[in-house]
């Protein structure tokens, strides 16, 4: 019988590839959705054919022992969560309790399901394997550069701090009820699936649309923060590689390449021939009130015992992301013409 994947965060980044990823190895996967008409689930149903779905929520603690119980799966990926770091400035509580506190339900329901009391420890055979979505943005103001593993945390922001939370309630569980729960660190990591506010994003649909001509100025903000973006389709493989493991275990997962966000705008800019500097307005209020300034991962760790590699490296990125955007934004500008024309 496959292998049944219950995977949150399933219309996000991330959770479309995972899922793509998973039944691409013959699993049966399960997305859990929240809402009563979540307007993203048409979406990933498009992007992922074969996908099944269950409600919930990670702010409610009985939606997911419900999910789990239905969906019986051998593995759980919670990658759940709000994401964009400046929002955890606006609603911090709410960023805590889906990041932090969405995470020890997810453990929570796996454990009930499991039908474990709280002072007994998990039956191997039986075990529900569990993946945590943890962050670079852990590590925050870092203590040393590259960071690895055993890097001590200093997050800098309500995000970063909320999953410092979900990261050691996992090795908590881990430690106290023998469950098989593991952690990726992971590093930022984006495609054309990426969320329009995150920087990489921005700067590629700007982009696109400035050289058609749509639009003239791009703002940004703190052009020397220093990030190791990779591949999202890339980091998927990670994920699913740390639950295949004989002993469960945390991973710091990302190229190990440095690059600025001036890096990033200049390559994009530079693949459609134009001058960044003609284009990008710096917006004060786009800086943040704590900035991670540097983050750059040592992948010796996930390279020597998962034998994962990344396949795509940062130009590669940016142009595959400049050139979605430019493919779309050219449809949609087809389309207005047309219609224009028709007088609609
Ligand atoms: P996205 O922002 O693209 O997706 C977030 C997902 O979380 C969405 O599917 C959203 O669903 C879901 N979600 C939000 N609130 C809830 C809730 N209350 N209950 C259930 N689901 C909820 O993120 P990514 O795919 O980029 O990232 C996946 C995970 O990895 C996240 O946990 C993120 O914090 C973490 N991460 C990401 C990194 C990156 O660079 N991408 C780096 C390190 C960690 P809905 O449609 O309902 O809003
Ligand atoms: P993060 O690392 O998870 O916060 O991912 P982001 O893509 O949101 O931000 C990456 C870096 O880009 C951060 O250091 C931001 O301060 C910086 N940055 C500079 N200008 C912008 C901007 O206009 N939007 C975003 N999202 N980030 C910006």
């Amino acid at each position: 019988m496959s292998r049944r994947a219950l995977i949150t965060g399933i219309t996000g980044q991330d959770g479309s590839y995972l899922a793509e990823y998973l039944l691409s190895q013959g699993y049966q996967v399960w997305g859990l959705i929240r809402g009563q008409a979540n307007p993203r689930k048409s979406r990933v149903s498009r992007l992922v054919a074969d996908l099944s779905f269950v409600d919930g929520d990670l702010m409610d603690q009985g939606s997911l022992v419900a999910a789990v119980d239905k969906v019986q799966p051998d593995e759980v990926y919670n990658l759940g969560a709000i994401s964009f770091v400046p929002m955890s400035w606006q609603q911090a509580e709410l960023v805590t309790e889906v990041n932090g506190m969405g995470v020890l339900r997810v453990l929570e329901a796996i454990r009930m399901v499991s039908g474990l009391n709280s002072s007994q420890r998990v039956d191997v055979g039986k075990q529900i394997r569990f993946y945590q979505a943890s962050s670079s943005e852990m590590f925050g103001k870092v203590a040393e550069t590259p960071q690895k593993e055993t890097t001590s945390f200093h997050p800098r922001s309500p995000y970063g701090v909320a999953k410092a939370y979900g990261h050691f309630i996992t090795k908590n569980y881990r430690e106290s009820f023998g469950m098989y729960a593991v952690s990726g660190m992971l590093f930022n990591h984006e495609s054309p699936r990426r969320g329009a506010e995150f920087v990489t994003r921005k700067i590629t649909l700007a982009v696109a649309k400035i050289k058609l001509g749509l639009q003239e100025k791009l703002e940004l903000g703190n052009l020397d923060a220093v990030r190791d973006w990779g591949f999202a389709g890339d980091y998927v493989r990670a994920m699913h590689l740390m639950l295949q493991q004989d002993e469960p275990g945390d991973y710091v997962v990302g190229t190990g390449e440095m690059h600025s966000v001036r890096d990033a705008v200049r390559i994009a800019f530079d693949h459609v021939g134009l001058d960044w500097r003609d284009h990008v307005v710096i917006n004060p209020a786009l800086v943040r009130p704590a900035e991670v300034e540097i983050l750059c991962a040592d992948t010796t760790r996930v390279k020597a015992a998962l034998g994962w590699e990344p396949s795509v490296n940062f130009t590669e990125l940016m142009q595959m992301m400049v050139d979605a955007d430019l493919a779309q934004a050219s449809r949609e500008h087809q389309y207005a013409d047309l219609l224009h024309a028709a007088n609609w």
